[in-house]
């Protein structure tokens, strides 16, 4: 084990999980993994870019603002800043030296990223999904921004965005993803996770039910043993704000709240909006009718204040965030608890999961029930035009589009969910065993060596160098051929990708002189297909690199399939 990996691990005792990932990797055979990563990006001066290093993992969903990469990224600034004082130094290189001090303190995050470790480990594939069905909900216009107080009303119809955030903390955002707005219903079931982490579920659940109520979200009107029907509807999320931190003075219980929120947002954008407070306790017939109807049915905590409780409720739906910081909170309840952005343990995984079934059940409002049906998610919307999905151990994501359905959920954001599990199996029971196959962007499933084989080839065949960088850094044997014997090596020359001729070559010293089954060397592609610059590379290269001592000139694997069909023959 490296040293800078000892030091995280003493480090980062929170982090195991990518300790484990990396160990993986070490096991593999991955030990001077930095030396490597440095030989696989370095020029011919042996000198790396740092922006295509920063670009590299920016390709992975990794962020430079990561804190995972906190280091890294300072040494950089301090190499740019020393480069741009010294007119001999070349901007932007970095030799070895540097480059392996920059990222051994981060190698953990680094080589989970480049070694495809992350749960979305072909994270520009699913994003250009995304993209496609991003640009189908702007089109849809259907609905108006909520009308019953005038802060909500003059949304503007045209906000539209969504941001994701995966376990790993992989980031991608679309449209208004910066813009703050209210939680308004998105709120409840954060308050309710919050409130379950302190106090246990039993003490919770004597004050609301778990049952989908039927009936609309701000109905007169309690179960059968006098309760809310569960804590996804206004009824029952002003019972939890009468249990959130009850022990306290309402001024600190709005600063737990906001604290706690912030944590579950990896301390991104969490904000109060006043004028939106004011408005809606202005316009709170029907909630203080609520109010009253349950203390006449005891549904309060003895010692809690009606008119103190209901004022806090608004405010807690007057809290704004971002679809940013409202992905990074729909991550942390994706992840069991665990901020991914942060690695801030802040709730009880118990606490996630209860909340993950009702939201589940119940939240959507009175499209709950087709939404489970549809999308299989759990969900929460608010009037302000937002949607919390949940991808459990994959990812959250936020959408915010203020245009109303008539069951007040964002319409772009409900078309959103569902045409996502169109084209994902994150359907809660696409995996059945005998269901139709949707795409999985999820993992490298258990590959053999012939899937090895045709990502290898189609990856040199599209010219996608950094999916070959990703395989070489996994270790795969980049000679590998399919059964005509065609090697990376070939495609790439016959298709003229030179960069993942050089690639090939330069980086990983494959044996050029391997011939297909037409007996056509890499080298004959690129004249045949008349790439005559990679010819010259190609020739340059085998005069260089002769053919190996043992004179295998046929790929390794048609051997191996020769050999094996000839054991099935006799
Ligand atoms: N503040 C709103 C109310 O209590 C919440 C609306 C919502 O998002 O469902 O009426």
């Amino acid at each position: 084990m490296s040293d800078s990996v000892k030091k995280l691990r003493r480090r980062d005792s929170n982090l195991k999980e990518w300790q484990d990932g990396l160990e993986q990797l070490l096991a593999s055979g991955m030990e001077d993994f930095e030396e490597k990563l440095f030989s696989f990006l370095c020029d011919h001066n042996g000198l790396v870019s740092m922006d295509r290093f920063n670009n590299l993992l920016e390709e992975t969903g990794l962020r430079g603002t990561d804190f995972r990469l906190k280091e890294t990224m300072t040494k950089f600034r301090a190499v740019l800043e020393r480069q741009l004082h010294n007119e001999n130094e070349l901007r932007g290189l970095v030799d070895k030296e540097i480059f392996l001090d920059c990222v051994s303190d981060n190698i953990v995050v680094i080589s989970k990223a480049l070694t495809s470790q992350f749960v979305i480990p072909e994270f520009k594939p699913f994003t250009d999904i995304i993209d496609k069905i991003f640009e189908s909900c702007k089109e849809n216009l259907l609905g108006l921004p909520a009308q019953y107080i005038p802060q909500l009303a003059r949304g503007n119809p045209k906000h539209w965005g969504v941001s994701i955030c995966t376990v790993d903390g992989q980031r991608y955002d679309l449209g208004d993803t910066n813009i703050p707005f209210c939680l308004q219903s998105v709120v409840k079931p954060l308050n309710y996770a919050l409130t379950l982490n302190d106090l246990s579920p039993d003490v919770v659940h004597k004050y609301v039910g778990q049952e989908p109520s039927g009936r609309s979200f701000n109905e007169l009107t309690l179960d059968y043993q006098h309760k809310p029907h569960n804590p996804m509807i206004n009824a029952g999320a002003i019972v939890i704000s009468s249990l959130l931190k009850k022990g306290l003075v309402i001024a600190d219980r709005f600063d737990y709240a906001m604290d706690e929120l912030r944590r579950l947002a990896g301390q991104e954008h969490v904000s109060f909006n006043n004028s939106v407070y004011l408005s809606e306790r202005a316009t709170a017939d029907r909630n203080f009718a609520l109010g009253y109807y349950m203390r006449e049915n005891n549904c309060f905590p003895p010692e809690a204040d009606l008119v103190e409780t209901l004022e806090f409720y608004f405010q807690l739906c007057s809290i704004e965030v971002t679809a940013q910081s409202g992905a990074v909170i729909a991550a942390t309840l994706a992840n069991g608890g665990i901020c991914p952005t942060t690695g801030d343990n802040v709730l009880d995984p118990q606490a996630v999961q209860n909340t993950l079934s009702l939201m589940h059940s119940c939240g959507m409002y009175d499209y709950s029930g087709q939404f489970a049906f549809k999308v299989g998610l759990p969900a929460k919307s608010g009037v302000a035009g937002g949607v919390l999905l949940v991808i459990p151990n994959v990812m959250g994501i936020f959408t915010w589009s203020p245009p109303l359905d008539q069951w007040g959920n964002s319409s772009r954001g409900v078309q959103f969910c569902e045409e996502l599990v169109e084209n994902f199996n994150f359907h809660n029971y696409d995996n059945l065993k005998h269901t139709n196959k949707k795409y999985d962007p999820r993992g490298r499933a258990v590959e053999s060596k012939a899937q090895d084989v045709v990502n290898l080839l189609f990856s040199a065949y599209n010219g996608d160098v950094t999916a070959m960088r990703r395989y070489a850094l996994l270790g795969m044997d980049m000679s590998l051929a399919d059964y005509d014997g065609r090697t990376a090596l070939h495609l790439g020359a016959a298709e003229g990708h030179e960069p993942i001729v050089r690639f090939l070559v330069e980086k990983c010293k494959v044996n050029a002189h391997l011939k297909d089954r037409w007996d056509f060397t890499a080298y004959d592609d690129a004249k045949r297909f008349k790439h005559d610059n990679i010819a010259e590379i190609l020739a340059d290269y085998m005069k260089t690199n002769p053919k190996p001592a043992d004179g295998k000139s046929f790929s390794s694997s048609v051997q191996e399939v020769n050999t094996f069909m000839s054991k099935l023959t006799t």
